[in-house]
């Protein structure tokens, strides 16, 4: 079957969501003085990290909710290092939600490969994010131009890798699932998710990371999927 749609995810795998939220969270660091609650940006920073992929995985299994995500990590991430000053944390989080998305940093060669793409598919987005912060996210950073659909898991009301979102996804764009690729950075979240529904898969994996199951393609470089596609 010939290939007509390609499915991407934003975060991490067209925008760079580390870099981006980096630059963010520097800023405000400095801005609100967060030099006198801990030991150093870096060490702030990757904490923040990881207490916020523990968040998400928990958004995604519906255990939290959006909101809760959104001050929680870094009222957590407060805790860590027994900084007790919630108002501070609420504030952090705001301004993060606020600014965050207005960064535009994307991967390498990304504006170059789409442009090559949509020359010759149909290109979506599916992700997970909210709504309102990916639209910001693709105006941003003029990702909007390459896209027909834009899948986010609030329209879709199911996050991936529920099947159900995969579903919408190729009901809206009018697609089959053997015509459609899926690429993405979250090998359990786009890949599995999107190859149960017998949807090809690539991962995105820069960071090289192993993995002991294998989808359809992995790449470590947006520009290999112009020797794919
Ligand atoms: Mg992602």
């Amino acid at each position: 079957m010939k290939i007509k749609h390609l499915f991407f995810d934003l975060d991490h795998t067209l925008w760079d969501f580390n870099k981006n939220a980096l630059e963010t969270l520097s800023e405000l660091y400095l801005e609100l003085n967060l030099e006198d609650c801990f030991p150093s940006f870096s060490e702030f920073y990757n904490t923040y990290i990881k207490v916020n992929e523990h968040l998400w995985d928990l958004y995604r299994n519906k255990k939290i909710t959006k909101d809760s995500l959104r001050t929680v990590r870094f009222v957590n991430t407060f805790q860590f290092f027994d900084v007790q000053n919630n108002d501070l944390a609420v504030r952090l989080g705001n301004e993060y939600v606020r600014r965050g998305p207005y960064k535009s940093n994307l991967f390498d060669s990304c504006h170059e490969v789409l442009t090559d793409l949509k020359s010759r598919y149909q290109l979506h987005i599916i992700t997970n994010g909210f709504e309102e912060v990916q639209s910001i996210k693709m105006e941003s950073s003029n990702l909007n131009q390459y896209f027909d659909q834009i899948i986010t898991s609030e329209k879709a009301g199911v996050t991936k890798p529920h099947s159900q979102i995969f579903e919408y996804a190729l009901s809206v764009s009018g697609a089959k699932a053997s015509e459609s690729i899926m690429i993405g950075d979250n090998f359990e979240v786009d890949c599995l998710g999107a190859e149960k529904l017998g949807i090809k898969a690539v991962h995105f994996n820069p960071d090289k990371i192993v993995q002991h199951k294998k989808v359809c393609y992995e790449i470590a470089h947006l520009k290999e999927l112009l020797r794919l596609f």
